[in-house]
């Protein structure tokens, strides 16, 4: 742990150290500004929630001249995304045409990810990380959001911020905290993930396979499958009403490949539940606070691009911070800034994620025989098939790094 401030006052204070609060400290740390960044987990290594680094999180680490040391980090690549549905291939996007310097979705652990940002942070001696240290509540003075209380192994303590950030994911205490309105946008579908040993088999690689009545995301991660089962909102005690054995028959329906591997799954505490919401704080601010990421929006896993935003989120926040933060300046038209900017390609994502669960993905898994339309005309006309890689590889609105502008080097190095 680095220690930037011996009072407990910092020009910022992040709640959560995941992609989003990762990524802020360290575009904030390497301009100068003194900032902490809360973890309540004592490390980065935690359930899976996805392994994703999208073509543009690695546009972002090339414009921070991160990228070259980040992919010496054990990853596979996926440049194009071939689902199976029943016998026959289907390929609905093709990351090889986006014009960026990584023109495929890296797979790495997350926490690989986390633990790069926050070693990559840790150069700046105005950066601290502080693991096991949990953001309780909002220290409110006159309206205004002047830090947080926080939970640490040796008592409680108020730490003091000009703004607070509130990167805490998708069941953020800042969030009910701070009494602002979220807006539930609904999720048709929840998803179970569990991970498939290879062993022998010698399947191809396709990202999802589906048949009538069911779909299964296969994430080929080297010598195993990380796999996601779909089912409607709901439906897991029914599922598990039905046996470990039936379980792992619906599968073996879905993935014939992967029936010799089912034995790994020994019961169900070798499975998590992802309870699917989609949500959105309708504003995203209050004096003195800001929230970004999950916290600000949960999103589907429809296409993996929580990561995505997250990171984005981080970097436009980080653009429009860093000036008046640095000069003390900070006020509520600039928080109001950061919505305008990330709301619309927010806004635009869920829909699509929403429309993508409700009319196609609910539609194989109440029993469609045929592949969703989609999925036949990407297959059918491969000029098509850039549209889905932009959409998921770099997203609705991506951001550039402000290099240059703010920099200082912090480091001294
Ligand atoms: C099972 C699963 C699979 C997923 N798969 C994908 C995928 O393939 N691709 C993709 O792009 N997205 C995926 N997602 C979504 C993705 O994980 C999120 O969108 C993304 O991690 C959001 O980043 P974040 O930094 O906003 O929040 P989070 O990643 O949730 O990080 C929040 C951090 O804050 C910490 N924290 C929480 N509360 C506090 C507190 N009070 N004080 C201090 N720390 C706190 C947490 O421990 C956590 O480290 C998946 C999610 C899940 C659950």
């Amino acid at each position: 742990m680095n220690s930037a401030s011996a009072n407990g006052t910092f020009r910022c204070c992040i709640a959560g150290g995941g992609p989003a609060g990762i990524m802020l400290g360290y575009l904030l740390a390497r301009t100068g500004v003194e900032v902490v960044v809360l973890e309540k987990h004592n490390d980065f290594l935690r359930d899976f929630r996805g392994d994703t680094i999208h073509p543009s999180t690695m546009e972002v680490l090339q414009q921070l001249g991160l990228l070259q040391n980040f992919l010496q980090r054990p990853h596979t690549r996926l440049e194009i995304a071939r689902v199976r549905f029943g016998e026959k291939h289907y390929t609905i996007a093709d990351f090889s045409t986006l014009q960026v310097t990584c023109p495929y979705v890296a797979f790495m652990p997350q926490w690989d990810f986390l633990d790069f940002m926050s070693q990559a942070a840790q150069r700046y001696p105005n950066f601290t990380l502080r693991m096991n240290t949990e953001a309780t509540g909002l220290i409110e003075v006159d309206g205004k959001v002047v830090g947080v209380n926080v939970s640490t192994a040796q008592g409680s303590e108020q730490l003091h911020a000009d703004l607070v950030v509130g990167a805490d994911g998708r069941h953020s205490i800042l969030r009910t905290a701070s009494g602002l309105h979220v807006q539930n946008i609904g999720a048709s579908m929840d998803v179970l993930w569990m991970r498939l040993d290879k062993g022998e088999s010698s399947d191809e690689a396709v990202f999802a396979r589906m048949t009538a009545g069911r779909i299964l995301v296969t994430i080929d991660r080297g010598d195993y499958w990380q796999c996601a089962y779909v089912l409607p909102k709901g439906h897991y005690e029914e599922l598990k009403s039905r046996g470990m054995t039936g379980f792992r028959s619906n599968i073996a329906k879905v993935a014939p490949a992967l029936k010799d591997q089912l034995h790994t799954l020994k019961d169900w505490d070798d499975i998590s539940l992802l309870s699917v919401r989609v949500d959105r704080l309708e504003q995203w601010w209050r004096p003195g606070l800001l929230f970004i990421g999950d916290a600000a929006h949960a999103m589907s896993p429809v296409g993996g691009v929580g990561i995505n935003l997250a990171i984005q989120d981080a970097v436009a926040a980080a653009n429009a911070l860093v000036p008046p933060i640095r000069l003390g300046q900070m006020d509520n038209g600039i928080l109001t800034a950061i919505q305008k900017r990330r709301e619309p390609a927010t806004q635009k994502t869920q829909s699509m994620q929403v429309l993508i669960q409700n009319r196609l993905l609910r539609k194989v898994i109440d029993g469609a025989v045929a592949p969703p339309l989609p999925m036949r005309l990407l297959n059918a006309i491969p000029c098509l098939r850039r549209y889905p890689a932009r959409a998921i590889g770099l997203g609705i609105q991506p951001e550039q790094v402000a290099i240059g502008r703010y920099f200082v080097d912090a480091s001294g190095g």
